[in-house]
């Protein structure tokens, strides 16, 4: 007999069942939201990730990056294919004349903010990244940093929360296992826009998926849907629209929430 341990949605608290054939991964039967129950620590995946040679330039730091841009030109226009997309995602989808000041959450070695301060007209470009050698990097760069895990930081001291009219979130949301806490946080620091992308679900049948093991887990404590992330910030933002079109690279579900 299956053994059965029950848990709550993180998104809707609906009980959800977790079956051991299915191992630690279950879905939500009202939101469709799929939570992978893995008691890894995201910090510290990504503080390994980011010293390991298999992220090396896809987040690693500006020398990594670079190095990599260097000698590997596929991986270069790959990059830039994916940059440029988030730019027409924005440049596409918002008001940007009403945006001066943009956070980066998880902005790794700030790729993404590199592109965003060449082809957006913003005044203020901040990141947040938990990884000590991406924050080093960002501040040679010159971007101001945040630095530390997002749901650590102190959101209710003013000093921190200067408030930023487009909030970006490119493969990230994914990572944090109290999702509520986020939400709530990044309502609150959001003056306009928050733009949210996270892969797609590939598992949708839930099986045969593999236990995530410390070796083979990706990271990823979520795999959302667009009702659940439309449920998730129903309170915090006024509109929320399904932005990702068929080939999205790599598959990607994205979203636009606006106050
Ligand atoms: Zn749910």
């Amino acid at each position: 007999m299956n053994k059965e341990k029950l848990i709550d949605c993180p998104v809707c608290k609906t009980e959800m069942v977790i079956r051991e054939n299915i191992k630690e991964v279950t879905k939500c039967p009202n939101c469709g939201h799929v939570y992978v129950d893995y008691p890894g620590d995201a910090n510290e995946f990504h503080q390994h990730a980011y010293r390991v040679s298999t992220v090396h330039g896809r987040r690693g730091n500006t020398h990594e990056f670079d190095t990599t841009r260097r000698f590997n030109p596929k991986f270069h226009q790959d990059r830039s294919r994916i940059c440029d997309g988030r730019i027409k995602c924005l440049q596409n989808n918002l008001d940007l004349s009403k945006c001066s000041t943009m956070l980066d959450i998880g902005a790794g070695g700030g790729t993404f903010a590199r592109w965003a301060r060449e082809k957006l007209n913003l005044k203020e470009i901040k990141c947040q990244e938990i990884s000590e050698i991406c924050i080093h990097n960002l501040q040679m760069d010159g971007f101001s940093t945040y630095t530390g895990d997002f749901n650590s930081i102190d959101w209710d001291n003013p000093k921190n929360n200067t408030g930023f009219d487009l909030v970006t979130c490119w493969h990230v949301l994914e990572h944090i296992n109290d999702i509520q806490k986020f939400a709530e946080q990044v309502g609150k620091i959001t003056n306009k826009y928050l733009v949210i992308e996270v892969p797609l679900d590939e598992r949708p049948n839930m099986g045969p998926v593999k236990k995530p093991s410390l070796n083979g887990w990706d990271g990823h404590h979520h795999f959302f849907t667009f009702e659940s992330i439309s449920l998730l910030f129903k309170d915090k933002f006024k509109t929320c629209t399904r932005t990702s079109k068929k080939g999205i690279q790599p598959p990607s579900l994205q979203v636009i929430l606006e106050k």
